[in-house]
């Protein structure tokens, strides 16, 4: 039996792997592989599969033993095509090592440049390319990477040598170095590492190569790495690929560039070739966002590539249109311009913002790249809701303070904070926070988690502040070069302006504009081809989708993002009010029947009003409503509030009210009087909601429109209190409906949101008509989890992984998804027309919606704003449901995240 295959070689036309091949060889080596097979330049090389990744992390650093074997192997073969031997003194063959993980983590691993260089070979490399600067640039590059990533040399003590030579040497930049101040500057460089590793660096080229590729598999499990995986829900047994690639230069001159590209714009979606060149520059110098790069197209200025290199931009459209069509979607590259001819060394599914997406996407079908099935599966629901956000309202007098590059769209406001650990901490605090940085590194990234919106001086638009706030949906402003971040961490400068660390700005990523204190935002619109793209959704979806609403302005907003009905009213938002608080306190208070009559009766009118208003603008679109369910002290005062005019109001003395306060006071607010239990204990309270219901649809039906009510019962556990309710309900309806001479079909169900109401569900179904599982409190009370208290102890439980993600935001489906299955089955055993929805807070999300849909409900009912990200799950449920081609889009999308 032959070994098994560890390394995939890549050149001259020929691959050993494909695109298909991602777990094996990460999506860099898959799509290097096929690259080569389209025939668009790549420079030769080899990819060192995950199974060497998963192999090195289980036995300590070892490899398998085969791989040796297969490695020189390969190298030969790069020799062979290139021209060049690794490590020969005259022709040296330098190559990269880079990561590679199936699932894309920009920036995350580590990469080393320039490999095979040496005291021998940077001299042959110097005649050769007869320029000293580019080969001792590219030599102490090489020490420099080498030192920090395999050597475990801290980086900045060589960005300190190198400003001390640029200071010494009155420049700027490291361009401007003569090739005798590099020549010093490299041995500076081997005596930091010699001191600081207590070895000094290798000149053998196989050793560095070893040293390299044990590197980039030890990155995987960096803290930072690590970290992203977490935020990403990567798994960790994936692994990373490394991919050994010949180098190509764009730092040979002024005839050679390095550069990202998007095959459409990845903030807008626009169809044009859009990204970032920098002139005489090495590999991640974009990236970086150490100098601001110029813009690949045309904007008139003489800057761009276009104008620059026309020939090597005119086969980068070539290749980018090439990549698209055969790919299928936005394509994210980068290149290098050697000497005026274009190379390509990496293409991947372009990171895009919700609004490129959906564009993208909707443009796609229209080009007949790609069907409507694929388009709505390509869009990520999660992302969805950032399209949703605010942007800035024009109508409010603001001051800019700087304008930066658009960078990630939408508007945040927050405090200055200058780290990361400081933006984190803050902002786990509650607090929000915008994270204003010289550049981002790919160690501020849970800094960049914890902030609304992130601010760099440096960078492109491609740079990594830029593409991780796109893949967070957080605005983003980068290379805003106007502001000066103060060096002892204090704030910025912008000009004669400092703003201090904790003061207010608000970013608009959409425009670039840097603003000072808290501007007024605006909610968005559904329209365009975000509009039609939902409009697809609704095509393939079973799965209804409904809003939690409790004011016509809310039903209205959900109405324009599609929603078809309110699934949940929240009665008590509708008290909150404060001049309503004081007849609802009154209600509390009463000592008799008749005093909390008197008190309800002045309440019905208000809510009268409300729910004539909510129906009103459902238009006949059922609205269920329901009765009031939080605990009664929620209305109190607290007790250390001045009770004095609220008693005065209540015509009471405060030390009576003080008292009464203390006698409702629960130790277990959430599992004390609340729900049914208040309609059971003053049932004039379920009847004057249900009266106030009844009129209210009286009045609309009177007038002409359209009612379909619905009215829910809180929190019920024994299905007699539904039974009791229920007859309280109906008899003040139906009273409601002969004296007004009105026909009105009406529907009482329930909220499932106790384990006992699960477990009993068929007895309860006998009295409902539907079930609305309230998953907020079928999780607290299934996990023994408090909704208000759990804060304390939830983020040591994701750490350490005992809970996967946050149950109160995604369905438990073991556990809290097992009991309403049994509901669900056991309720329409009783009662097979049994309507069944669910609206707690995980309506909305993304994989508890299509848990729904698996599990045969009707309908998931949201806040407004996740309406149209329910539509886009419920129709990627049933899509995967249906096909396997969609389940593969998904797959890849999620891959690609
Ligand atoms: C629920 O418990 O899921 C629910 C929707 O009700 P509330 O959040 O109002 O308790
Ligand atoms: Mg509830």
């Amino acid at each position: 039996m032959s070994p098994e295959r560890l390394v995939y070689f890549f050149g001259n036309g020929e691959a050993d792997g494909d695109r298909g091949m991602r777990d094996l060889l990460g999506g860099k080596g898959a799509n290097l592989a096929e690259m080569t097979q389209m025939r668009i330049p790549v420079p030769p090389g080899f990819t060192i599969s995950t199974r060497v990744c998963t192999h090195y992390v289980q036995h300590d650093g070892a490899y398998p033993p085969e791989l040796t074997g297969q490695v020189e192997e390969a190298l030969r073969r790069m020799e062979e095509l290139v021209g060049r031997r690794f490590g020969d003194p005259e022709r040296p063959l330098l190559v990269s090592v880079r990561s590679g993980a199936a699932v894309s983590m920009p920036g995350m691993m580590d990469t080393v440049l320039n490999l095979g260089l040496s005291d021998v070979t940077a001299e042959s490399l110097a005649r050769e390319s007869a320029n000293e600067h580019f080969a001792f640039d590219a030599y102490r590059r090489l020490l420099q990477m080498y030192g920090d990533v395999v050597m475990g040399v801290p980086h900045d003590r060589f960005e300190r040598a190198l400003e001390l030579t640029k200071l010494n040497a009155a420049v700027h930049s490291d361009a401007e170095l003569g090739g005798d101040r590099l020549r010093a500057l490299v041995e500076t460089y081997k005596g930091l590492i010699r001191d600081a590793a207590r070895r000094p660096f290798p000149q053998d080229p196989h050793e560095q190569l070893w040293g390299a590729i044990g590197a980039v598999f030890q990155s995987w499990g960096n803290r930072r790495a690590v970290r992203y995986r977490r935020l990403h829900g990567i798994p960790d047994g994936l692994g990373t690929a490394v991919n050994v690639q010949a180098m190509v230069f764009g730092n040979l001159g002024d005839d050679s560039a390095t550069g990202v590209a998007f095959t459409r714009d990845p903030a807008t979606g626009e169809r044009a070739l859009y990204g970032e060149y920098l002139v005489n520059a090495q590999g991640e110098d974009v990236v970086a966002g150490i100098r601001t790069p110029h813009p690949i197209r045309s904007q008139g200025d003489g800057s761009s590539l276009a104008e620059r290199m026309p020939a090597a931009y005119d086969e980068l459209a070539r290749v980018c249109e090439t990549l698209e069509r055969h790919y299928r979607d936005i394509q994210d590259m980068e290149f290098t311009v050697e000497r005026g001819r274009l190379w390509t060394l990496q293409t991947r599914t372009g990171k895009r913002t919700a609004a490129a997406a959906v564009r993208a996407a909707v443009e796609m079908v229209a080009e007949g790249l790609i069907d409507e099935a694929t388009a709505v599966g390509r869009i990520d629901p999660g992302q969805l809701e950032t399209l949703l956000h605010p942007s800035i309202d024009e109508g409010d007098r603001f001051e800019v303070l700087a304008t930066g590059l658009a960078a990630s769209p939408g508007a945040a406001s927050g405090k200055v904070v200058l780290s990361a650990d400081e933006a984190e901490e803050l902002g786990l605090a509650g607090e929000q926070v915008i994270l204003v940085r010289q550049e981002t590194s790919p160690e501020d990234i849970h800094g960049m988690a914890a902030a609304q919106a992130i601010l760099t001086a440096r960078g492109g638009t491609t740079s990594h502040a830029a593409v991780v706030a796109r893949g967070m949906g957080k605005p983003c402003v980068a290379g805003c070069k106007e502001i000066e971040v103060l060096p002892d961490g204090s704030g910025f400068r912008v000009g004669v302006v400092t703003v201090a660390k904790g003061e207010w700005i608000t970013l608009d990523g959409s425009t670039g504009r840097v603003i000072l204190g808290r501007v007024a935002t605006r909610p968005a619109q559904l329209k365009g081809e975000f509009r039609t793209l939902l409009e697809w959704c609704d095509r393939f979806r079973r799965l209804r989708v409904r809003a939690n609403a409790d004011t016509p302005h809310d039903a209205r907003q959900a109405i324009e993002f599609g929603a078809e009905g309110i699934g949940l009213c929240r009665t008590e938002h509708m008290f909150f009010d404060e001049n309503r608080i004081l007849q609802v306190r009154r209600m509390i208070f009463a000592t008799s029947e008749s005093a909390r009559e008197d008190a309800l009766e002045s309440l019905l009118p208000l809510q009268r009003g409300d729910f004539e208003g909510i129906f009103r603008a459902m238009d006949g679109r059922p609205v269920t409503i329901r009765l009031l369910d939080p605990p009664l002290h929620e209305f109190l005062p607290r007790e250390t509030d001045d009770l004095s005019p609220v008693a005065a109001g209540l015509g009471m003395s405060a030390t009576a009210l003080r008292a009464a306060i203390a006698r409702l006071a629960e130790a277990n607010p959430m599992l004390g009087h609340r729900g049914c239990r208040l309609g059971i204990t003053y049932p004039e309270i379920t009847q004057m909601q249900s009266r106030a219901m009844a009129e209210a649809a009286c009045d609309v039906i009177g007038s002409g429109g359209k009612v379909a009510l619905e009215i829910m019962v809180p929190l019920v556990g024994v299905a007699r209190e539904l039974e009791l309710q229920a007859a309280v309900i109906r008899e003040t309806v139906d009273a409601v409906l002969a004296e007004r001479g009105v026909a009105l079909p009406y529907a009482i169900g329930t909220m499932i949101e106790l384990p006992r109401a699960c477990v009993t569900a068929d007895e309860i179904a006998k009295e409902a008509q539907f079930f609305s599982f309230g998953t907020n409190d079928l999780t607290q009370t299934t996990f023994g989890i408090s909704r208000d208290d759990s804060g304390k102890f939830l983020h040591i439980y994701l750490e350490q992984g005992i809970y996967e993600a946050d149950p109160f935001a995604v369905l438990d489906t073991k556990g809290v998804g097992a009991l309403i299955r049994l509901a669900v089955e056991r309720g329409r055993a009783a009662r097979p027309d049994l309507k069944v929805g669910i609206c707690g807070e995980h309506g909305g999300d993304p994989s508890s919606v299509a848990f729904c849909h698996r599990e045969g409900l009707d309908y998931v009912s949201c806040s407004p704003f996740r309406v149209p990200v329910a539509r886009l799950a419920a129709a990627q449920a049933a899509l995967a449901d249906s096909s396997a081609e969609a389940r593969r889009v998904l797959e890849d999308r999620l891959a690609a995240r």
